[in-house]
């Protein structure tokens, strides 16, 4: 099997997928409560999983190396639950921005920042937007439970998508980390979709922050009595697939167009490499 584990490298291994510009992935997780049946590590776990299948499906049209995953995300929502760790938006900021620049300086220019944990999305939206226009490289960010939403859909039989220690992070920790789910009652879980859609809404279509208790009382959202082992191999390579297929697509890598006319004047812009 292909290796992609940037820490089961040797130094110069990792200097010659820089030098054969390899696509970096940056997984980005969390440590967070998930329900009474899965380990806190779930984010993590996954999204380490998800990245290295991915890397590997990629890895026949074009050389990628995936970095170790950054554990610490931004998780105050499920604080109140325990078994959590969460960092100030400020420090995951500072935080993604060395790791990132770190790559950049080691001749990464197409960088996936792969990210398996809700809390993250708009941060790491941010932090894209602050780095694209100062470094040189290009930097995508994705979620795999959205970017394969598709295809987990699916998938799943009591949920329209991924929720939280729910019937896809289940059988996916089923399939990959098994003796650590207890599943002497998953359908003794399960817990009300309908609450779920409206964590962080108010209004039609208003944003509200809310603690994860005020969706369950278990720390569960979704319904993980219907996980298998075979439902989570098929979720997790149907992620994998996806991310694969974002990586491998030309376009994603692109440069910028400019299409302003030759005489526009205006803010230079910045050029990609
Ligand atoms: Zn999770």
């Amino acid at each position: 099997m292909v290796e992609v584990e940037w820490q089961r490298m040797k130094a110069q291994e990792v200097r010659s997928f820089a030098a054969r510009n390899a696509v970096a992935i940056l997984p980005v997780a969390s440590i967070e409560q998930h329900g009474p049946h899965l380990p806190t590590m779930t984010d993590t776990r996954l999204g380490h999983e998800v990245a290295i299948r991915a890397a590997r499906l990629a890895s026949d049209t074009r050389a990628v190396i995936v970095a170790p995953v950054v554990w610490s995300g931004l998780s105050e929502h499920h604080m109140p639950f325990g078994g959590t760790f969460t960092i100030r938006p400020d420090t995951f900021r500072a935080l993604i921005r060395d790791l990132v620049e770190a790559l950049v300086r080691q001749g990464f220019r197409d960088i996936l920042i792969s990210n398996s944990h809700g809390g993250n999305i708009i941060a790491l939206q941010q932090i894209c937007d602050e780095l694209a226009p100062q470094v040189d490289a290009t930097l995508v960010m994705t979620t795999y439970p959205m970017e394969a939403a598709e295809e987990i859909g699916r998938l799943l039989e009591e949920q329209e998508g991924v929720q939280h220690a729910c019937e896809a992070e289940t059988a996916m920790m089923m399939a990959c980390e098994g003796r650590l789910v207890d599943q002497s009652d998953l359908a003794g879980q399960n817990s009300d979709t309908a609450s779920a859609a409206r964590f962080l809404k108010a209004g039609k279509a208003s944003y509200r922050w809310r603690p994860f208790t005020h969706v369950t009382g278990n720390g569960v959202s979704g319904k993980p009595g219907t996980a298998t082992v075979e439902k989570g191999e098929a979720l997790l390579k149907a992620s994998a697939q996806a991310l694969a297929d974002l990586i491998s697509d030309p376009e994603t890598w692109e440069a910028a167009q400019d299409l302003r006319g030759n005489e526009t004047g205006g803010v230079p812009f910045r050029d990609q490499p």
